[in-house]
């Protein structure tokens, strides 16, 4: 039943907010260049959005749109990739709730990905987590299985959650036979880029980001105000790159020229702050700008933008019901079939 060639990466973004150089570097390069590689499905989880922004679901509703804008803009093209709305998936739903069945609450307790997140976001629960949000991992796996994904890029934060889904696989399989696809993560080069302010996280609830929809004015702005080596006053005072923001985005957005020059200079006093800050943002809206033409493309396209997520979402909704098929099959719940 099941193929073992088959191959399919399924991944995707919540729709909480715009989507940002730190996004960029931590996996939309890297789904670019799988696209040609792999069949890859993207989907817009709208639902998992939910789990934590379950009051406040116009924010969702309007971020659909940005995050589909901004997976077309950094390259992903319909004619290879397929993105998709989850909530319009409705074996995801079902799938979930038979994989609520092989799966305990302690283990989803102990999921790491899980508890870290669930301490992140004591603002939203409080002392007390809903149901909604603890199970997510295992919506997740109905994500995934429910397209038969095989592949999954992922950052080693969230190598629990594939893991997870890797256990109710396994099980559901051992239980009723072999019918689901076991995923494997995918480990590509995930890099995790600081926020403006030197946080660790560039983070849309940080306020440190620069968004892949920001103009070149904004970009300019914010790079202006970035975190530099707080010892330097003057601009012959020696500074130290390796405490400065604007060095670190060098290294990102800079040739290699360039960056010796910023941190020699840097280090003997020869480079003023302000200069060495206009540089990288004018390297950084150059670097960005093909990103931006393509989104300002989609911008003034909304028709479009919401065809590539109807057919989507049907070829993905045409996968989901072969899968629920033999699920059901599997499970004993084809009643009326001969
Ligand atoms: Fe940072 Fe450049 Fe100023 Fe050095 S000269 S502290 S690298 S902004």
């Amino acid at each position: 039943m099941i193929n073992q060639e088959h191959k399919r990466i399924v991944t995707g973004d919540r729709p909480t907010g715009k989507l940002h150089i730190g996004h960029y570097f931590g996996s939309l390069q890297n789904r670019v260049k799988l696209q040609d590689e792999y069949e890859t499905f993207i989907l817009v989880a709208d639902v998992q959005a939910l789990t934590d922004n379950f009051n406040n679901p116009e924010k969702v509703k309007q971020n659909v749109r940005e995050i589909v804008m901004d997976n077309l803009a950094v390259g992903l093209d319909p004619n290879k990739s397929t993105i998709y709305l989850q909530s319009m998936v409705h074996e995801v739903a079902e799938l979930t709730v038979f994989y609520s069945n092989l799966v305990t609450i302690a283990r989803l307790q102990r999921n790491p990905t899980v508890k870290t997140e669930i301490a992140q976001k004591k603002e939203v629960f409080g002392e007390s987590v809903t149901y909604g949000f603890l199970g997510y991992p295992v919506s997740q796996a109905a994500d995934i299985t429910a397209l038969d994904g095989t592949l999954v890029p992922v950052g080693e934060d969230q190598l629990p959650l594939i893991e997870q889904c890797r256990e109710i696989v396994r099980k559901f399989n051992s239980i009723y036979g072999e019918t689901l696809y076991e995923p494997q993560a995918y480990l590509g080069e995930n890099k995790r880029i600081k926020g403006l302010d030197g946080n660790e996280k560039m983070g849309k609830s940080l306020g440190n980001a620069i968004y892949l929809a920001d103009s070149e004015e904004e970009i300019t702005q914010k790079v202006m105000n970035a975190i530099t080596d707080p010892a330097r006053i003057k601009k012959d005072d020696p500074g130290n790159p390796n405490i400065c923001m604007v060095s670190y985005y060098h290294n990102l957005f800079s040739n290699k020229e360039e960056q010796e020059a910023v941190c020699s200079e840097c280090r003997a006093g020869k480079r003023g702050c302000v200069a060495c800050k206009r540089q990288l943002a004018k390297n950084m809206i150059e670097a960005l700008r093909p990103i931006r033409q393509r989104r300002k493309y989609y911008e003034e396209r909304p028709e479009e933008v919401k065809e590539i997520l109807m057919e989507g979402t049907k070829k993905a909704q045409k996968i989901a019901a072969g899968t629920m098929e033999r699920v059901k099959e599997a499970m004993k719940l084809d009643y009326f079939k001969n």
